[in-house]
This record gives C-alpha cells, sequence and structure tokens, in this order.
C-alpha cells in the first residue's frame, strides 16, 4: 500500500474502501478484465485496502500476454529474413517463443525495430523501397484501427512492400469463454474502460443477461478502480446483473463510430488461439479479403509454424482468473523478469510482472 500514500487522492480512495466495508456483506470473485488495471490494483495497494471478502482476479486483457507462442515463432521467422524490417512495440520483443524472442533475434542481427505507431512502420515502407516492411499488429479494439488505418494507408498509397502480422484479438468473446467454462469462479466484470471507447457498452449486454453477472466499465487510476468495484459489489449483493459505465467521461454507448467503421472495413472476426487459453471461437481479428495481400502471414509463408505451450507456465489458468500469479509453482523461482517462462512475467501489463514487482507473493521487488 506504499504508493497508495504518494497517491493525491489518498482520503478518496479511503473513503471507497469504507463503502466498500458497507456494502460487501458476501464474499465475490470479480475480475479486472485489463492488464493496466491489474497494475494500478497492484502498485497502489487497491487489493489490500479493499474488504477480505472480495477477490480480485486478474483477466486476459494483456494483449502480449495473450498473443500465442507460434505467432511469436512466426513473427521470429519473419524477422530473420534478410529482406524484412520486422516493426513492433516494445512489449513483444522480451516475449518468448518456442526458442527464442524477437529480442534475440535482433542480436543476432535482425532487423527488428520499435515503432510507437502502425503509421510508423508505414512512414519506413515508403522510405525503404527496397525492404519488405512488416508490423507486428498486437492488441485488442483499443489499437486494432491504428493498425487498421496503417492497412487503409498503404493501401491508399499503393505501397507493395508494407504487410502485417495480425494477432489482435477481441474482449467480449473472452469473457464468454471464462464464464462458460465450468471452473469458473468470476461472479462479476470490471470490463476494460479503453477498450469500450472504442466499442462501446452494447456487446456486454447479452453476456450481463446469458450468465447472470454484473458488468461495469471501468478506468484505470485507482478512485475509477475503486468507484467501479463499488457499482459492481452494489449490483452483486442485490443480485443485479446490469451494465454500468463508471468511465462516463471516456466512454459513450455506441462507442467511437469512425474506428468501428474503419475496423470493419479492414478486419472481420475469426477464431483465434489464445495464449494459454485455447482457441476461441470469433475472438480474433483477421485481414478482409480485400487487404488479404497485406497479410504477412501468406506473404511470407509462415502460417504452417505452430508450437506447443511450455508445461511449467500456468498462464491460461492466472488469465481465466483460476489462480493468482504467485500460486503458479514456478513464480518467482523458475519464472523472474529476468527469465521469464511465460509472457504475462515479461509485459508491462502482465499480472504475473505486477505481483513479481510489487510484492505479492514475498519475492523481492526487482525494480
Ligand atoms: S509466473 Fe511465469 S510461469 Fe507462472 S504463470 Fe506467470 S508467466 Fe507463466
Amino acid at each position: 500500500m506504499k504508493y497508495l500514500d504518494e497517491y493525491r487522492d489518498r482520503r478518496a480512495a479511503e473513503r471507497y474502501a469504507r463503502i466498500l466495508q458497507t456494502l460487501a456483506k458476501n464474499p465475490w470473485t470479480v475480475m479486472e478484465i485489463c492488464g493496466g488495471q491489474t497494475h494500478a490494483i497492484v502498485r497502489f495497494g487497491l487489493d489490500q485496502l479493499i474488504p477480505k471478502t472480495i477477490s480480485l482476479v486478474h483477466g486476459p486483457g494483456c494483449p502480449v500476454c495473450v498473443t500465442p507462442l507460434e505467432l511469436i515463432d512466426r513473427a521470429i521467422a519473419i524477422a530473420r529474413k534478410p529482406e524484412v524490417i520486422f516493426c513492433s512495440f516494445g512489449d513483444m520483443l522480451r516475449v518468448p517463443g518456442s526458442q527464442s524472442s524477437l529480442q534475440e533475434a535482433r542480436a543476432q542481427g535482425a532487423d527488428v525495430r520499435v515503432v510507437y505507431s502502425p503509421l510508423d512502420a508505414v512512414e519506413l515502407a515508403r522510405r525503404a523501397p527496397e525492404r519488405q516492411v512488416v508490423f507486428f499488429a498486437v492488441g485488442f479494439e483499443t489499437t486494432a484501427p491504428m493498425s487498421a488505418m496503417a492497412a487503409s494507408l498503404a493501401r491508399r498509397s499503393g505501397l507493395k512492400n508494407f504487410s502485417l502480422l495480425v494477432a489482435h484479438v477481441l474482449v467480449p468473446p473472452a469473457m464468454e469463454a471464462i464464464l462458460s467454462s465450468p471452473d469458473n469462479k468470476v461472479q462479476g466484470f470490471l470490463a476494460a474502460g479503453h477498450v469500450c471507447t472504442i466499442s462501446g457498452c452494447a456487446e456486454y449486454a447479452p453476456l450481463a443477461a446469458k450468465y447472470r453477472v454484473p458488468i461495469v466499465v471501468t478506468g484505470f487510476e485507482p478512485l475509477d478502480i475503486l468507484q467501479g468495484l463499488a457499482m459492481l459489489v452494489r449490483q452483486l449483493e442485490r443480485g443485479q446483473c446490469e451494465v454500468q459505465n463508471q468511465y462516463a467521461r471516456s466512454v459513450r454507448a455506441g462507442g467511437n463510430a469512425a474506428a468501428q467503421t474503419l475496423l470493419h472495413e479492414v478486419y472481420e472476426p475469426c477464431l483465434r488461439q489464445w495464449r494459454g487459453i485455447g482457441p476461441i471461437p470469433a475472438s480474433g481479428l483477421r485481414l478482409r479479403e480485400a487487404f488479404a495481400d497485406l497479410d504477412a502471414e501468406q506473404r511470407f509463408e509462415v502460417a504452417q509454424i505452430a508450437a506447443a505451450e511450455p508445461k511449467d507456465c500456468l498462464a491460461g489458468e492466472v488469465l481465466r482468473g483460476l489462480r493468482k500469479p504467485h500460486e503458479c509453482p514456478a513464480f518467482g523461482a523458475l519464472c523472474t523478469p529476468e527469465h521469464p517462462l511465460g509472457a504475462p512475467m515479461v509485459s508491462s501489463e502482465g499480472a504475473c510482472a505486477a505481483y513479481h514487482r510489487y510484492h505479492r507473493g514475498g519475492e523481492k521487488v526487482s525494480a
């Protein structure tokens, strides 16, 4: 909780904790979807501030964590080609594939570059027509419009040397996979505010009704999370299962129509493999037929590369809320941020990295 001492709204946070004490009469298991929310919860000690009867479990909303091993291997195979400049967000570089990582490939001579936007990769392709520029399109509904814009721009610019390795995933199908699992423990969700800023809230209503779970669209500041949690617990105690929007300063019911139009123009839903979880129908995005020539998997013939998940990594159980990170036997021993076994220990949004960094499970702080 030491970081809460530095938090400017500490008194307000403590007020919410008292409200939660009054509200929570029964034990509840609540999942925050987004890895950014997980890090805020652990960093600011919110999990220690709230009543012990509320168990926070950490969801699959870390795009780096859920990108399957085989896609990392395909990324590395593409990056090793001499004609390729492989562009990625920085978080992906240290994620272990089955043999190595993009960072190791770069150390061995592959031209792997960190970009802050897919549009930077398009610009690189424009400036280097003799090279093939590939962007690793990872992320949820939040980042997919940006990569769709890159595809659209590359098409309109007539670029022949730009392509996308697409690993985008969608939140609602993952929530449904968790809820429909026979071992599910989750009784309510804090949904990810930034995802809903793009997609809106409408998709969540059928889930809430079908599985009778309340869902509160929530922001990322400590007060957002505590307020979202209070709204959720109030519903749980009353036996309600509604979709509420705590993050109204950013999220509109219909989302961002322009971003949705762009997304729909470039991508269509597809079955996607989630790391540690397995295949989930209609949970990913792939390029539509009109953009299929920008598909790096086809262009570089890597779609046949497959890989089995490491047995020691229990990321699938962590990402479905069945275990907390420190309950993985490898946590802090075989698996550390310096020598990660799985992506949740690497990513800046990974639950295992958060637990390791902020002393959950008795390990030493590494940063
Ligand atoms: S601690 Fe490491 S091995 Fe265990 S689930 Fe997390 S990433 Fe996987």
